[in-house]
């Protein structure tokens, strides 16, 4: 579904799933490929619906590690010859979370896959600028996606309408969490989309969002 001139997003499909975004531009970018092989047929189903053909996708990123947002990575992968873009906190980690996290979900662990180069600190798709932001606490090697032109925030499960991500899996860190949240809601927002959940549109919504999780989960985090 389109949300934003050159946005799309795809709803998480079930559990062990995520909201898959992708920004098309000269280059076009899917973030989050998603948990499982066969949502991911669903997904790329519904792009192709929308005029998106899995051969587009240029680079596959991911917000973080966790099996529901990238353990579907090496068939994207495979079936769109996509160039795979890790953040370098993520390459860090990229062998422990995997054995870390599905032990801990009761899973699997996700099939392997090849990084292709890394990311630094922004990345370029043509038009459309986007800065690379290193927010761990849900995760170590957890990153945020920030379009400032298009005033879109791309932020995995750092936060979500009316929650945030969860700290209590392996390396997660509550007082990271908060400082990330609080970094993050510097930035001028109008659309943020979050790796589970709603989408949240207008700048005021937003903000009071952000009021919302600072009230009733920073005291008790
Ligand atoms: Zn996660
Ligand atoms: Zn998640």
């Amino acid at each position: 579904m389109r949300i934003q001139d050159g946005v799309y997003w795809y709803k998480e499909k079930g559990l062990l799933d995520a909201n898959t975004y992708v920004i098309k531009d000269e280059l076009t970018l899917l973030i989050d490929p998603g948990g499982l092989e066969n949502y991911l047929g669903l997904r790329l189903e519904e792009m192709r619906a929308g005029g998106i053909d899995a051969r587009d996708i240029d680079l596959i990123a991911l917000t973080h590690l966790h099996p529901d947002h990238c353990g579907a990575t090496a068939s994207l992968k495979e079936i769109s010859g996509a160039k795979v873009a890790l953040h370098s906190s993520q390459l860090e980690y990229l062998d422990i979370m995997a054995e870390e996290a599905s032990r801990f979900l009761g899973i699997g662990t996700a099939k392997k896959f090849e990084v292709d180069f890394v990311l630094e600190e922004s990345l370029n798709l043509g038009n459309t600028e986007l800065r690379i932001l290193h927010t761990p606490g849900h995760s170590p090697e957890s990153i945020c996606f920030y379009a400032p032109a298009k005033k879109t925030l791309i932020c995995g499960d750092l936060v979500f309408e009316k929650s945030v991500g969860r700290t209590d899996l392996p390396f997660g860190c509550t007082e990271e969490l908060k400082s990330s949240i609080n970094r993050v809601s510097t930035l001028d927002t109008e659309l943020l989309l979050p790796g589970h959940g709603a989408i949240i549109e207008g700048r005021s919504n937003v903000k009071r969002n952000y009021e919302f999780v600072r009230e009733y989960y920073f005291g008790w985090l």
